[in-house]
């Protein structure tokens, strides 16, 4: 995208006329709006879509975070709802019937493993994982009965990326509806819907809101097949984006473009200072020169954030468990996407520590010098076998 028009997507974009020229856009934080006639109440009730009516339809201060967040993708229209796997479930499901098959990358966020692998089973909606890195594999999986092709790039702990604008383009020939997590590159480094795909997901909890202090969805994509998904799912389930949420994430894209470009100066650094450290393995992160699928990487990314994993050499727990509990600027959390430093070491998820992925390390990094982050690093790793 370019930078003019970024700039004035995330600083001015329908924010002229605002009450009292205030310059931060009000919080229209009420549940009802009220009609001065019967006329007008009328109007709105057969036409919410289009109307501010009761705030689990619509509301001034979440329309404003989804006309920026549509135009920053690319798409017609975007829909805020309450979060990342609330955008995910809604998508998928606005799409399918019963008796319905879906292809979904393996590895993708682990939610949306289970919502395809075991809730929509209940419903006879079945799903097949592939490996997303060979396009041939992802398109023989297609069946006569398949409505949604799934995919996220790069994956969940793995990094592993798909070629988006072949499989859009294998994916629409068969009238498959196509659907992607882009939570990891943002918009400012991907627009898949220019590459052919029609609808993006987000975890707003990341990056859009970029502080760590909100939980946060949008699904982004055609104005028909965003009003499908607003009469059906987010009518229906209830998955509001509450105004105060969607305001905290207006103030969170004012920042985005400049903290993204920090996310990916800081995680190139500390990326490369791993791969070239002799106690870890490999570094899985998409924009090195020495990933694998780099030439993918370029095509797809104009740059990456701030999230990768790399693996330890050791095998032993015992190893691990004193490099996560040495650092002191990486925080031992879940989710990513603020400003702060996050470790994820796998293994935290227990099950057997024997298996392969004892040694995966997933880190964010976040927006602190990085010769800090890396000393901190080196300090941990100094401690280990
Ligand atoms: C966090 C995350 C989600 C889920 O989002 P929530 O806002 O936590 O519901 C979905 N996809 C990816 C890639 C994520 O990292």
């Amino acid at each position: 995208m370019e930078q003019d028009n970024l700039s004035y997507i995330l600083h001015h974009m329908n924010e002229d006329g605002l009450p009292e020229n205030a310059v931060s856009p009000p919080i229209f934080q009420t549940s009802i709006f009220c009609f001065p006639s019967f006329a007008s109440f009328q109007e709105a009730i057969t036409d919410e879509l289009n109307h501010s009516l009761y705030t689990r339809g619509n509301n001034p201060t979440v329309t404003l975070a989804e006309q920026k967040i549509a135009a920053l993708e690319g798409g017609e229209r975007a829909k805020l709802v309450s979060s990342g796997v609330s955008a995910i479930a809604h998508s998928i499901m606005a799409f399918v019937r019963s008796g319905d098959h879906v292809v979904c990358v393996e590895d993708c966020y682990s939610w949306t493993r289970v919502l395809l692998a075991s809730y929509l089973a209940r419903f006879n909606v079945s799903a097949t994982f592939v490996d997303g890195t060979d396009s041939d594999k992802v398109i023989a999986a297609f069946r006569e009965e398949t409505r949604v092709l799934y995919l996220e790039s790069p994956t969940s702990l793995t990094f592993k990326l798909q070629d988006l604008p072949v499989l859009a383009g294998a994916a629409r020939q068969r009238n498959i509806k196509t659907i992607i997590d882009n939570t990891w590159a943002t918009p400012i480094f991907c627009n898949p819907i220019s590459m052919g795909i029609d609808l993006v997901v987000h975890s707003g909890s990341k990056y859009l809101g970029g502080a760590s202090d909100i939980i946060a969805g949008a699904i982004v994509g055609s104005k028909d097949d965003i009003d499908l998904i607003r009469k059906q799912e987010y009518l229906q389930f209830g998955t509001v984006a509450d105004p105060f949420m969607a305001w905290l994430m207006i103030r969170g894209l004012r920042t985005l473009q400049i903290r993204m470009k920090a996310h990916y100066e800081g995680a190139m650094a500390v990326a490369s200072y791993l791969e070239k450290h002799p106690k870890v393995e490999n570094v899985l992160y998409p924009m090195l020169d020495s990933y694998s699928q780099k030439d993918l990487a370029r095509r797809l990314y104009r740059g990456g954030s701030g999230l990768f994993s790399f693996n330890l050499k050791t095998r032993r727990l015992e190893d691990v468990i004193r490099f996560v509990d040495a650092l002191k600027l990486f925080k031992r959390a879940v989710s990513w996407g603020g400003y702060e430093s996050l470790i994820f070491p796998n293994a935290v998820k227990g099950g057997n520590p024997a298996s392969a992925g004892i040694s995966l390390v997933r880190l964010h990094v976040g927006l602190e010098a990085a010769e800090d982050l890396i000393g901190d690093l080196d300090n941990a790793l100094r401690g280990i076998g």
